[in-house]
């Protein structure tokens, strides 16, 4: 039987080290790292996560300030709203909580935030960044993944990878960042021919599907790590992608749902924010 990995457990740590460095940071520079959360619309499952991320934030000693804005708020209002916060210094990370109503435009929103304050690292630089191996901020689902693997002193080096999902927040960044740890990696989607027998090969699976116990027993390796970024509400609770109870049966490390990748996900905001409040006072210094 696997080892169960707890998410929980590591976010807390790593929440504790953020608080830590936090404090050192405001004592020696006077900077104090400010999160500023736009939410549009009134979304039930979005305030919810706009909620814990204030929580977060007010755990580690984060200046944090929401916007909420109406559904009926314009492209223009949100773009004014984001120039501001570029400009203002209190204000080290922007987050817009995706998705946005239909008549504004993501990329145009993701394009307007200063990369330097692009915490989410979903644009355009950040995304080049992290190709090529210099980044700051990685998308915070991934890097979540990766302080967990090496929580468990799980080394992806030499070993055989298997990442399924190719969206541009999981499965792309997910690929990159156990490349840069020196795992073999392969990546599978939905037109992938003979998803199965590749699944088979992994040392370490990463399930990114958005399919509830799409990953069954037959497809994982004995004594393979099994990461589920899967996430879905059911009658019974909630579940991931991978077919949880069959399955730690044969791996040797494996994320429950809930409590395994979940927690990490704000956990890493708040480590990509710390970053570019550190950021801002050396630059600070520099000027
Ligand atoms: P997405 O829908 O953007 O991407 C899903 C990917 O799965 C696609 O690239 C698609 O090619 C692939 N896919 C779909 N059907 C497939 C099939 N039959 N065979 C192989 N591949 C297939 O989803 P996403 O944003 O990457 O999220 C994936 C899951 O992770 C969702 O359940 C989401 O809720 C969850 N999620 C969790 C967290 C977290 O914090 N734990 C964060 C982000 C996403």
């Amino acid at each position: 039987m696997a080892t169960i990995i707890n998410g929980k457990e590591v976010s807390a740590t790593l929440r504790e080290r953020i608080r830590t460095e936090t404090e050192r940071l405001v004592r020696e520079t006077g900077v104090r790292p400010g999160l500023a959360v736009i939410l549009v619309g009134e979304d039930p499952a979005s305030q919810v996560y706009v909620k814990n991320k204030k929580k977060g934030c007010d755990q580690v000693g984060f200046l944090s300030r929401e916007y909420l804005l109406p559904e009926n708020a314009t492209q223009e209002e949100l773009f004014s709203l984001i120039d501001a916060l570029n400009a203002d210094p209190e204000i080290h990370g922007i987050l817009v909580q995706l998705p946005v109503p239909r008549h504004i435009d993501g990329a145009e929103v993701i394009r307007r935030i200063d990369p330097k304050k692009d915490v989410d690292a979903f644009s355009a630089e950040n995304v080049g960044k992290i190709m090529i191996g210099d980044f700051d901020f990685v998308p915070c689902t991934p890097a979540g993944i990766m302080e967990l693997l090496e929580a468990y002193g799980i080394d992806p080096a030499g070993k055989r990878a298997v990442v399924i999902g190719r969206s541009n927040i999981v499965g792309k960044p997910m690929a990159m960042l156990l490349l840069h740890k020196n795992a073999t990696v392969t990546v599978c989607h939905s037109r992938t021919v003979g998803l199965a027998e590749i699944c088979r090969e992994a040392d370490l699976l990463v399930a990114a599907v958005g399919k509830p116990h799409f990953v069954t027993e037959d497809m994982v390796k004995e004594g393979a790590v099994v990461i589920d970024v899967g996430i879905h509400r059911t009658e019974n609770g909630l579940c991931g992608d991978v077919d949880f109870d069959r399955v730690k049966e044969k791996a040797s490390f494996i994320t429950p749902v809930p409590g395994g990748v979940g927690p990490m996900t704000i956990t890493l905001l708040l480590k990509n924010t710390l970053t570019a409040a550190k950021n801002a006072a050396e630059k600070g210094k520099r000027a």
